[in-house]
């Protein structure tokens, strides 16, 4: 079987670590996430965990960095015919720094690197979000706000309708069913995908 590059994205709290681990597991795919635990990742994530100032366009930078790094990671599995999930990929970019960039802007930022097969949308609303996030730990993260998540959630929206007519292949999942409907439904996706190729 063709090895797949499958990315899930969401606003926070959607549920893309808790469902593309379970997928993985799944398909028995290799699993990563961006921010990634590189030296730049861990950068990032220290950034987005303390909510430390910093000049949009060093963010921007960093997550590009941090992507660019990791397309030979992403090549190799795909090349020994291995799938790979993904916890986030160019979508995240376009939608959380959209709120800052314009869309064609960061498009141009990620244009070079590899285009997943398939993308997941974890759909809910920004509500649901931010009360699975409080549930789930004490402290928030930078984006972790309603106001922000709204934000996000607007432009994920309008960042898909962006990257169909770039020719991606987007699935919009209603994420606010419990864990197993949601893993149901994507692992019917996915083999409804693979009798189509
Ligand atoms: P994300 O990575 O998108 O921020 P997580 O996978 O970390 O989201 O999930 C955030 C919290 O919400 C976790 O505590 C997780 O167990 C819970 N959660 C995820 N999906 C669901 C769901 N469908 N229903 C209820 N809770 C969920």
């Amino acid at each position: 079987m063709k090895p797949l590059f499958i990315v899930f994205e969401g606003i926070d709290g959607s549920g893309t670590t808790t469902i593309s681990k379970l997928i993985s597991k799944e398909i028995n795919s290799e699993w990563d996430k961006e921010p990634t635990d590189s030296e730049i990742g861990i950068i990032i994530r220290g950034i987005l965990s303390e909510h430390k100032p910093i000049n949009p366009i060093t963010l921007l930078q960093l997550f590009i960095a941090d992507r660019a790094n990791h397309q030979d990671k992403i090549n190799k599995f795909l090349k020994s015919g291995k799938s790979i999930v993904l916890d986030r990929y160019i979508p995240s970019t376009l939608a959380y720094q959209g709120i800052t960039f314009e869309i064609n802007d960061l498009y141009n930022l990620n244009k070079n690197f590899i285009k997943p097969d398939i993308v997941f949308y974890l759909d809910i609303s920004p509500e649901v979000g931010m009360e699975r996030k409080k549930k789930q730990k004490g402290t928030l993260e930078l984006y972790e706000d309603i106001d922000v998540l709204k934000k996000v959630y607007e432009k994920h929206i309008f960042s898909f309708q962006f990257l169909q007519k770039e020719g991606w292949n987007i699935y919009f999942i209603d994420a606010n069913r419990s864990i197993d409907e949601i893993k149901k439904e994507v692992l019917n996706k996915l083999k409804e995908f693979y009798n189509a190729i």
